[in-house]
Formats: structure tokens, C-alpha cells, sequence
């Protein structure tokens, strides 16, 4: 049976051309960067270019760039490394609270020792408003931290706008840019960002692998005390295929940006217009404009989202119904709950994520199959036959009348 992969935001497959940069690092030149003889200087060139081509494709300096495991470690390093650091000027910081849960559970985690937190709403299509973080910002405030794009539902973060605001209070923007680098052109200067989180594995490089990038002059206590690698801060042999299939997905994806855009941002709205159109009591979550080329995300009501997963599943089709990290729980998903859909609704989410791969092909079929799903579920649910006799309503109708946008 034909394999769809649609959870593109999830992971990726590494792209050949990362493999093929990779492989020789795990092999004859394995050496060690920090050693000086020849097998080490390859391999201490190696991560100094890779540097180089990561810092340029987001406008930095290569000093600015530090290698970590993963964004998940370059949310955390940010978010308590500049709490730490920078904790005479203040203990309070601001994120959203459609945020990842590396950057959500790091602030927990900080708010147990004593700082304070702030988790700013998102309106009805997963936007933070301007005026909200203005209102938020304390003399205290050292730190606000605003996802670049969401993960779950696409949405792009007003970044620009943000960061100018939190730095006319003089305090430091951090974004996590996971969703986001790679896919959409960021410069890191023209847009005012201090701190950045980034990972190689949404973009076809290898899971394991990310980068920090800090600002000159920004005060970050280290993560890791050893020896002298990323200058001292974050001690550990490098990890020196990871870091150059990351630098070779990254040039791939700056190179292929615009077109991989266009094509995907088609296909993107294809999905959103068939499944408006074809399926009732469907609501497309997070905005349409300001929003991932790649990703769409509905609730389907009078449906359960495990049972559409799995039903998609045993049709080839892999989706998800929010973040991976939550699934698996029967909590609904918190970026769903902040766009203000009722736990009923939240639970019958999915979201496709759109890929290098994804064809109009493989993107009609899986709306065909969706439909086929949906219609099999909901021959089974009481809920809908409820609905149907008139004994219950629907709450995306409600949602509807209230000015909840696009829905069928
Ligand atoms: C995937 C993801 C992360 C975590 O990145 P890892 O490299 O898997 O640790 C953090 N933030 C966002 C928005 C993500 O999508």
C-alpha cells in the first residue's frame, strides 16, 4: 500500500545530500576537533564551516552560532541560561502560551526558582497581539520569548513587531525558530532577534543536532562546564556529522526556499479549500494569511482524533492530531484551548504537515481518505446522531455565529 507522510512538522527524512556530507565524518575522518594534528584540524574545519554557512543563512556572525542537541536544548539554554545570567536586572519574563513545551516547561521550571512568568493569550487565529506584550512588560522583565511559527497550528508569530517592543523596554526577544528556519526568510537583525532556537531535523539534517544563535554582547550562563568547545559554554566533543548535515540541509533549504514556498503554500490551500468545501462541521485552526506554507490543521466535530489517526493510518496516511508530545495523552492540545475551541472540538483535531515530497497526487488522496474516515466515524457516533435528530447542536455552527473564521 502507498505510504503518505504527512507530519512533516514532526521530522523529517534526512535529504540525501545531507547524508552524503555526513558520512565521511563517521568514517576516515572521524577525528576529534579539539586535536591538532591533521584528522583533527578536518574536523575542526568542518564544524567552522558549517558554522559559517548557518550563520549566514540567518544573517549572523559565526561567533553568534552554538551548536546544541536539538531545539528542545536551545530553548532551554536560552530561556534558563539568560534567566541566570541576567537575574539582578530582573525575574520576570514573558512567552506566549501557544509556545512548545521546551520553552513552556523551561519556564515552569524557572518559576519554581522563583522567577515570575507571564503567558500571553493568542486571539481567535493564534496570533499574540502587539498590545498585550506591551501591557505585560514590567521594569522587572528581562526576557520576552515568542515563537517564530507554531508548531501545531502554522501560525507566524508579528516577530518584528515583538521584538521592537520588548527592546524599547530593554528587554531581550528570544524565539523559537524551529517551525520556521529553513522555511521562512529570517534575518536576525533586519527583525531584531537576540536569541534564536533552530533544529536540523525539521529541515532533512539528522535528529540530535540545533543551534542557538546569541546575539554579541547578550549574557547567557553556560550549559555544559568542560572543556573549550562552542568557546567554553557548552562543553562536549562535537558532534561533527550531525553539525555538517545540518549546515548542508540548511544551504539546500535557503537556496529552495522560495520555490519549495510556493509550491507548498498551493497545496496548503488546496487542502484548506477541498476540505471547507467537501466536509461539514470542519474548521480550519490558526490563521490562513499569516501562516506555514506547509502546515493545515482542522477540528472535525462529532468525531474522536485517535480514531481518525488510526483510521488514516490503516489507509497508508501518517498525520497527527496536534503535537507528538501529547499524544498519547487525553489531555486536548493547549495551543487548541488558547485559540478558545471547547474540549469537544479540540479532541477532533488533525493536522497535516506538508513536505518536499508531498505531491497535489498524495494530497488529494489523503483528503479522499479523510472523508471516507470522517463519514465512517460518524455513521458510528451517537453524537451525530443526535445532531441529526435535532437533539444537540453543533458547536462549530455556534463557533460560527460568534465569528469563529472558516469554517464549513
Ligand atoms: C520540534 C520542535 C522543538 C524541539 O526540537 P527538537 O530538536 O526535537 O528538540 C521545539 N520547538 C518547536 C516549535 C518544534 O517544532
Amino acid at each position: 500500500m502507498k505510504q503518505i507522510y504527512l507530519d512533516h512538522a514532526s521530522t523529517t527524512p534526512v535529504r540525501p545530500e545531507a547524508l552524503d556530507a555526513m558520512l565521511p565524518y563517521f568514517g576516515d575522518k572521524f577525528g576529534n576537533p579539539s586535536s591538532i594534528y591533521p584528522l583533527g584540524q578536518a574536523a575542526s574545519d568542518a564544524v567552522a564551516e558549517a558554522r559559517e554557512t548557518l550563520a549566514s543563512v540567518i544573517g549572523a556572525s559565526p561567533r553568534e552560532v552554538f551548536f546544541t542537541s536539538g531545539g528542545t536544548e536551545a530553548d532551554n539554554w536560552a530561556i534558563k541560561g539568560f534567566s541566570h545570567a541576567n537575574s539582578a536586572k530582573g525575574k520576570h519574563l514573558i512567552t506566549s502560551s501557544i509556545e512548545h513545551h521546551a520553552v513552556l516547561h523551561a519556564c515552569e521550571a524557572l518559576e519554581r526558582e522563583g522567577f515570575e512568568v507571564t503567558y500571553l493569550p493568542v486571539d481567535e487565529r493564534g496570533l499574540v497581539r502587539a498590545n498585550d506584550l506591551r501591557e505585560a512588560l514590567r521594569p522587572d522583565t528581562i526576557l520576552a520569548s515568542v515563537m517564530f511559527a507554531n508548531n501545531e497550528i502554522g501560525t507566524i508569530q508579528p516577530v518584528r513587531e515583538l521584538a521592537a517592543i520588548a527592546h524599547e523596554h530593554g528587554t531581550a526577544f528570544h524565539t523559537d525558530a524551529v517551525q520556521a528556519f529553513g522555511h521562512e526568510p529570517i534575518d536576525v537583525d533586519d527583525l531584531g532577534i537576540d536569541m534564536l532556537s533552530a533544529s536540523a531535523h525539521k529541515i532533512y539534517g539528522p535528529k540530535g543536532v540545533g543551534l542557538l544563535y546569541v546575539r554579541k554582547g547578550v549574557k547567557l550562563a553556560n550549559l555544559l562546564d568542560g572543556g573549550q568547545q562552542e568557546r567554553g559554554r557548552r562543553a562536549t566533543t562535537e558532534n561533527v556529522p550531525g553539525i555538517v548535515g545540518f549546515a548542508k540541509a540548511a544551504e539546500l533549504a535557503a537556496v529552495e526556499m522560495a520555490s519549495e514556498h510556493d509550491r507548498q503554500c498551493a497545496l496548503r490551500d488546496h487542502a484548506i479549500r477541498r476540505v471547507l468545501a467537501e466536509i461539514p462541521h470542519a474548521k480550519l485552526n490558526g490563521s490562513w494569511e499569516s501562516r506555514l506554507a506547509g502546515n493545515v490543521n482542522f477540528s472535525f466535530e462529532f468525531i474522536e482524533g485517535e480514531g481518525m489517526l488510526l483510521q488514516l493510518a490503516a489507509r497508508g496516511i501518517s498525520a497527527s492530531s496536534g503535537s507528538a508530545c501529547t499524544s498519547g495523552s487525553l489531555d486536548p492540545s493547549h495551543v487548541l484551548l488558547a485559540i478558545g475551541l471547547p474540549h469537544e472540538v479540540a479532541h477532533g483535531s488533525l493536522r497535516l504537515t506538508i513536505g518536499r515530497s508531498t505531491t497535489q497526487e498524495d494530497m488529494d488522496f489523503a483528503i479522499d481518505s479523510l472523508k471516507a474516515t470522517l463519514e465512517n466515524l460518524r455513521m458510528m457516533s451517537p453524537l451525530y446522531e443526535d445532531f441529526k435528530q435535532g437533539r444537540a447542536e453543533s458547536v462549530i455552527e455556534k463557533l460560527a455565529a460568534d465569528g469563529f473564521p472558516y469554517t464549513s
